[in-house]
This record gives structure tokens, C-alpha cells and sequence, in this order.
């Protein structure tokens, strides 16, 4: 349940709703907009007589919301969330452009990449230091080493900083990150995005190989319960049975998301096609239709990557898709 209350109301008043409703043995989150303060109840409401609330000289009106996430509700926090991380802000109109490898693997591969992206424009800099692979053998990541290399990265560059955790164990390595990410095949680790919940970084949440919109907004409701509210969605392509492409972009999903959640909303066109030459148009259509971002993995030699090689861009591609996507925002606020 939302209550909205009218323009100019005496705190006091205010804040008197607010007592009364946590008596009732609920939670409220409130949403202090431009021009109205929303209240938003977490819990059973079924005890909340709707109409007496109503009828409140302060309440502009009472609104049931049917839908089981409450905190990522647009309805809950109409206006939109800006992430600020390591001085670089996404959403509300802040588009951010995070690139970078898909894994760590040397000193010189990560400040060869961050100098680059930097120089063509990305906000942030990405690189995986544990790799969730599909095989044992493959290439794990550099782990512990990963991040510190990402650190020196972040040092030469003053990029932020985006890496995935795979283990809640490995938290304490994550306290310089500036996002950590969770990744698809994580979507739906219930204990990490607790634990996540209760500590005050801004996660980047990938959507889940195959799940839901839903599912990924109780995902994100999961991390939100707990405290941190500092969410960024990806959308990174859904298995269906097509097979040209490593997965299918869902671009469907980002105007949807948008309208649904107050969170912003990057696309990742790298895992979502799996295919280096799809990588700008989609990133194009990703900015066309409303994304907060992107998520792009870059290499200074894509041949020879440790992971991901095909779906990876040039340090040069990276720099002619960047004008594009500019030329396209620019276009947007026309
Ligand atoms: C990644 O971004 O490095 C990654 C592994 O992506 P996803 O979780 O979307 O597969
Ligand atoms: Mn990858």
C-alpha cells in the first residue's frame, strides 16, 4: 500500500501517520519527491483501513499495489534512483558506460584496456576476478590478485571499479570495489543477496539465464529488504531456443523495467549475443530504448582472451561505438 501525501503538509502531521503505522507493526519507506511525499507500507496491511487513511486531511490519495516487490515498486519511489559510485553517477538521466574485460588476466592486459576505454569515454571500468565458468577447467580468474590488479587500475585511471562475487566468504576483498556484481548464474543465490542487503555498496544485478522480469525484481527486492537500496538491473539476454546467438537480448525488457522500478537499467550486449559484430547495434538499440547503460566487454586482443574472446570488442571498435552512442543520446534530448 501507498499513501500519498498532499503537497505541504505539516510534518508534524506527517510524521504522526508515520508512528501510527509502524504501531501497527508495519515498515514504511518514504519517498520525499519534487512535489509529493509518498509513503510506502511494508508488511501485512491488511489491518490498514485504506478508506479511513484516505479520508486523512494530509492524504492525497491510497493506493494498493498488488505487486510482491515493494521496494523496487516505481510506485513506491516514483521518481528515478540515481547509483553513485567512485564520484560517477547512473541513472536519472546519467547514462554510464562500463567496460573492460570479461576477466583480469595480467597487469598490462587491465591498464592497457582501462587507459583506453578511459581515453574513449567509459565511466567505469569492469573486469571479472572470479569467473563463474561452465567448465572446471576452464580459466577461473585471477581471483584475490584480479582485484588488486583492478585496484591499480582504478589508481592510474580514477575509474570505479565493477567485479563480480561468487562467495560471500570473499566480501572482505570486495571493501575498495566500487559496484560489486552479481552475476546471472547468481541471480537467485538467496543467502548472497541477503548479505548483500546489508552492506552499504551499490550492486550491479544481472538477470538470471533464465528468469523473469519478476523474478529479477524480487532478486533485487531481496538486497533491498535488508537495507541496500542501491541497485543497478542488467539485462543480459535470456536462453531461448535460438542458437546463431549465445543467448537473446531481451530489449523488450528495458523500457518494461523502467516503468516498473524506479532502479536503472543497463544492457549488457556482450553476453547477450556472444557475437563481437553485434555488439553496436544492439548497444545502439540498448541506448535507443531508454537503458541507464551499458556493459561492455573490451580487449586489447580479443584472439588471444582468456574468456569470452568472441563477443569481446577492440580497444578501437570500443572507441567508434562510444561516438555513436553519443551521437544517439544526444539525439534522445533533442
Ligand atoms: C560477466 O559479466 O562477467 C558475466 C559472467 O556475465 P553473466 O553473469 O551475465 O553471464
Ligand atoms: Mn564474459
Amino acid at each position: 500500500m501507498i499513501i500519498v501525501i498532499k503537497n505541504q503538509s505539516p510534518e508534524k502531521q506527517v510524521n504522526n501517520l508515520i508512528s501510527w503505522i509502524e504501531s501497527q507493526g508495519l515498515r514504511v519507506h518514504v519517498s520525499q519527491g519534487e512535489y509529493n511525499t509518498v509513503i510506502g507500507l511494508i508488511g501485512d496491511t491488511t489491518r490498514i483501513d485504506a478508506e479511513l487513511v484516505s479520508g486523512l486531511e494530509i492524504v492525497e490519495n491510497v493506493t494498493k499495489i498488488s505487486e510482491p516487490f515493494k521496494k523496487a515498486n516505481r510506485k513506491f519511489h516514483p521518481e528515478d534512483t540515481v547509483i553513485e559510485a567512485g564520484g560517477v553517477k547512473i541513472g536519472g538521466g546519467n547514462f554510464c558506460v562500463i567496460a573492460g574485460p570479461c576477466s583480469v588476466e595480467s597487469e598490462d592486459q587491465i591498464l592497457e584496456i582501462a587507459t583506453s576505454v578511459k581515453k574513449s569515454g567509459a565511466l567505469m571500468l569492469r573486469g571479472g576476478a572470479y569467473k563463474p565458468r561452465t567448465s572446471p577447467y576452464d580459466f577461473q580468474g585471477l581471483k584475490a590478485e584480479g582485484i588488486d590488479l583492478l585496484m591499480h587500475a582504478k589508481n592510474l585511471t580514477g575509474m570505479p571499479i565493477v567485479t563480480e562475487i561468487i562467495n560471500i566468504n570473499h566480501l572482505p576483498l570486495f571493501e575498495n570495489v566500487d559496484i560489486i556484481q552479481v552475476g546471472a548464474r547468481n541471480m537467485q543465490n538467496f543467502e548472497l543477496l541477503k548479505e548483500l542487503g546489508r552492506i552499504n555498496k551499490p550492486i550491479l544485478l544481472k538477470r538470471g539465464l533464465a528468469n523473469t522480469m519478476k523474478e529479477l525484481l524480487m532478486s533485487a527486492e531481496y538486497i533491498m529488504a535488508g537495507g541496500n537500496e542501491q541497485i543497478i538491473l542488467c539485462e543480459r539476454g535470456i536462453r531461448t531456443f535460438e542458437t546463431f546467438t549465445r543467448n537473446t537480448l531481451d530489449l523488450s525488457a528495458v523500457p518494461l523495467l523502467k516503468d516498473l522500478t524506479h532502479l536503472p537499467v543497463v544492457v549488457d550486449p556482450s553476453h547477450s549475443t556472444g557475437i563481437s559484430k553485434l555488439v553496436e547495434p544492439m548497444s545502439l538499440s540498448a541506448v535507443a530504448c531508454g537503458a541507464d547503460g551499458l556493459m561492455i566487454e573490451v580487449h586489447n586482443n580479443p584472439a588471444r582472451a582468456l574468456c569470452d574472446g568472441a563477443q569481446s570488442i577492440t580497444l578501437e571498435q570500443f572507441k567508434k561505438l562510444n561516438g555513436k552512442v553519443n551521437k544517439i543520446i544526444s539525439a534522445l534530448k533533442d
